[in-house]
C-alpha cells in the first residue's frame, strides 16, 4: 500500500507540478516525499493525489497540489524563515511550510479542523509549527513579522492587518475576491507594497469574524 501511494504521488509531481512550470528543486522533491493522503479522510486517501481540491469535513477542502505548489515557490523560501499560514484545514500546506522553512505559525477559524491538523502533523512528528485557532485575517501579531504570510481562504480585499505584519522585503501570498478570484502577491520594499495579480483561482471564502 505504502509504494501504490509513492507511485501516485510521483505521478502527481511528475504529470501536476512539474509540467506546468514548478521548478524549485527543494519544494519538488518535499511533495514527492509528503503523504497527502494521510490529510484527507480515511475513506478519500484513493483520491488523495488527484489534480482537485478535495472536501475534508466543515465544508472545507485540502487545496490543489499544483496550487500548494504554486503558493509556496512564490513565497521563495530558502529554510530559515518564519512564515504565518491563514487556513490550517487539513495541515497539508502547513506540512509543506515547515518543510521548507523554520518555522510556520498557523492560524484556523474552525476549532475540529485546527485541532485534527495538530494531531496529524504532531503526530508525523513536526515541531515547528505553533497553532492558533481564530481570525487569521487579523494576522497573529504577537509573533510577527512574518518573511511570508500565505492565505488560503478568498478575501474580498487584502486585509488591512496582514501586509504590515510582513519584513521588509517580506511576501504575502493569497486569493482575493469573490465569484472569480486571482492569487494577488504583495512583495514589503520599506513602507511600499508592491502588488501583483498572478493567476485565477477558485478557494473557499475567508470568513470575516467582527
Ligand atoms: N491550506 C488548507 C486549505 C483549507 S481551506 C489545506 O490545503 O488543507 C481554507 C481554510 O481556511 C479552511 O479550513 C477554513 O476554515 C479556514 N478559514 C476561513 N476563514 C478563516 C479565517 N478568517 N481565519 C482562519 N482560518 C479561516
Amino acid at each position: 500500500m505504502k509504494d501504490r501511494f509513492a507511485a501516485l504521488r510521483q505521478k502527481m509531481v511528475e504529470t501536476q507540478i512539474v509540467s506546468r512550470g514548478i521548478e524549485d528543486p527543494r519544494l519538488l522533491e518535499i511533495l514527492r516525499r509528503l503523504p497527502r493522503h494521510l490529510y484527507v479522510p480515511e475513506d478519500r486517501w484513493e483520491e488523495a493525489y488527484q489534480d482537485e481540491p478535495l472536501a475534508i469535513g466543515e465544508g472545507q477542502t485540502i487545496s490543489q497540489p499544483y496550487i500548494v505548489a504554486y503558493m509556496t515557490e512564490v513565497l521563495k523560501l530558502g529554510g530559515g524563515e518564519r512564515v504565518l499560514e491563514v487556513g490550517t484545514g487539513s495541515g497539508y500546506q502547513t506540512a509543506v511550510l515547515a518543510e521548507m522553512a523554520a518555522e510556520v505559525f498557523s492560524v484556523e477559524l474552525i476549532e475540529k479542523l485546527s485541532r485534527r491538523a495538530r494531531e496529524t502533523l504532531t503526530g508525523l512528528g513536526y515541531e515547528n509549527i505553533r497553532f492558533r485557532v481564530g481570525d487569521g485575517s487579523r494576522g497573529w501579531p504577537e509573533c510577527a513579522p512574518y518573511d511570508g504570510i500565505i492565505v488560503t481562504a478568498a478575501a474580498e480585499q487584502v486585509p488591512s492587518a496582514l501586509p504590515s505584519q510582513l519584513k521588509d522585503g517580506g511576501r504575502l501570498i493569497l486569493p482575493v475576491g469573490t465569484g472569480a478570484q486571482d492569487l494577488v502577491l504583495i512583495v514589503r520594499r520599506g513602507e511600499d507594497f508592491l502588488r501583483s495579480e498572478l493567476l485565477p483561482v477558485r478557494f473557499v471564502p475567508l470568513v470575516s469574524v467582527h
